[in-house]
């Protein structure tokens, strides 16, 4: 009896290997499979019919031989069925559709003017459900259905208990967001701070084991990717580089502490500096803050042009202590900010070359497209929905 109860759980760990492996790679094969995973030819030829059986897996043609027959070729069924992925900001939220290969197959920005109105959770729980449903109506139709439901959100959250605890420019605090929306909707649902699914992202498409993904908005965080997983921390907070000081004597931010990095690298900074130079920044909460910033700016504008160097100046100096730190093999950064690459990546990679040490002053810092965040929390859905990676989401069963 025990013995029959350990094969049917050692055969469905065995085939979340394998579905596992198919997810990461693009084609494959049996064979491959079975070199890979240390597996044997039958068991993996089963595991992998039952797969092509509840659609997860496709065949697709054949591949070059090594000599015997011609391998036929595998891959993930990007129709098996589709996720949603939400990206929620300051001053907007995005939501995409995902298929299950991580293509976009639907996006909408919607402005959530967060700074403006008082954002209560009740408020931006219904904004979530009126995008979701929206979501949720363009979902072709497939197999497997809609997997899940992941959001990014700006602060301190706990992915392994679903629980906001503190989204600190939106004052939102003590949230059970997970609990709540699992009340509607009976799909896998996942939450996590929005550098992580951004940097979880960058992990899935680019294969890099240890990266960092800098968010930089109207705050600014980080994720942390080691060894192929988000590193979290004890309380799921790690991360929160906006919050680490470059200026003992600076300027007040909203953690209650003085001269926090995202207090110079931030949006919030952008305007600061546009109002030093007597510039009054009329859309400093619009989610094209930036945008204008960067045409402005080329323009020969140069209260705009000064401003976004010095921003990018602040960027270089806080990436170049995380290059002292981690020594990654990639720095990848998105949000808003991002957008203006054409006048801080030099300032940056500047900045970086003058204070990182030995071989990080080499670093070259990416962009990070747009809407990578979003991506990333579907992707972080889709791996709890269908079982895959067990050990890198490293969620509480
Ligand atoms: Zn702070």
């Amino acid at each position: 009896m025990y013995k029959s109860v350990d094969a049917s759980v050692m055969r469905q760990f065995n085939k979340q290997t394998v579905l596992s492996l198919l997810y990461q790679q693009e084609q494959t094969s049996r064979v491959d499979i079975s070199e890979q995973t240390g597996l044997n030819r039958a068991t993996v030829s089963s595991l992998v019919d039952e797969l092509i059986d509840e659609q997860f897996v496709e065949e697709v043609g054949f591949g070059a031989s090594s000599g015997g027959r011609k391998p036929i070729l595998l891959r993930f069924n990007a129709r098996a069925g589709y996720t949603i992925g939400i990206d929620v900001q300051i001053s907007y939220i995005t939501t995409v559709v995902t298929d299950a290969v991580r293509r976009v197959v639907y996006e909408n920005r919607c402005q959530l003017d967060a700074r403006t109105h008082s954002l209560t959770a009740d408020r931006l729980f219904d904004v979530l459900k009126k995008e979701i449903g929206l979501a949720i109506e363009v979902c072709p139709p497939s197999p497997r259905g809609l997997f899940g439901i992941g959001i990014g959100l700006p602060g301190l959250v706990n992915y392994a208990t679903g629980h906001v605890s503190y989204l600190p420019n939106l004052n939102i605090t003590e949230w059970p967001i997970v609990e709540q929306l699992s009340e509607i909707y009976p799909q896998t649902i996942v939450i996590d701070n929005d550098a992580n699914c951004g940097a979880w992202a960058i992990y899935l498409s680019h294969r890099i084991k240890n990266l960092l993904f800098i968010n930089a908005g109207i705050g600014v965080g980080s994720g942390i990717v080691l060894n192929g997983r988000v590193y979290r921390g004890r309380d799921g907070i790690a991360g929160e580089a906006g919050h680490t000081t470059i200026s003992t004597i600076g300027v007040l931010c909203s953690c209650g502490n003085y001269g926090c990095w995202e207090q110079y690298s931030s949006e919030q900074a952008l305007a600061r500096y546009l109002r030093e130079q007597g510039v009054d920044p009329a859309d400093e909460f619009s989610p094209l803050f930036v945008s204008h910033c960067v045409h402005h700016a080329q323009r020969d504008v140069e209260a705009y042009s000064n401003s976004l160097r010095s921003l990018g100046q602040s960027l270089g100096i806080g990436i170049s202590n995380l290059l002292q730190i981690f020594n990654p093999e990639a720095i990848f950064l998105g949000g808003t900010i991002a957008e203006a690459e054409s006048i801080i990546l030099p300032e940056i990679q500047r900045v970086i070359r003058h204070r990182a040490i030995s071989k990080n002053k080499d670093m070259p810092i990416k962009i990070a497209p747009h809407p990578t965040v979003a991506v990333g929390a579907a992707g972080l859905a889709l791996a709890q929905a269908i079982d895959i990676f067990p050990a890198t989401t490293e969620k509480e069963h």
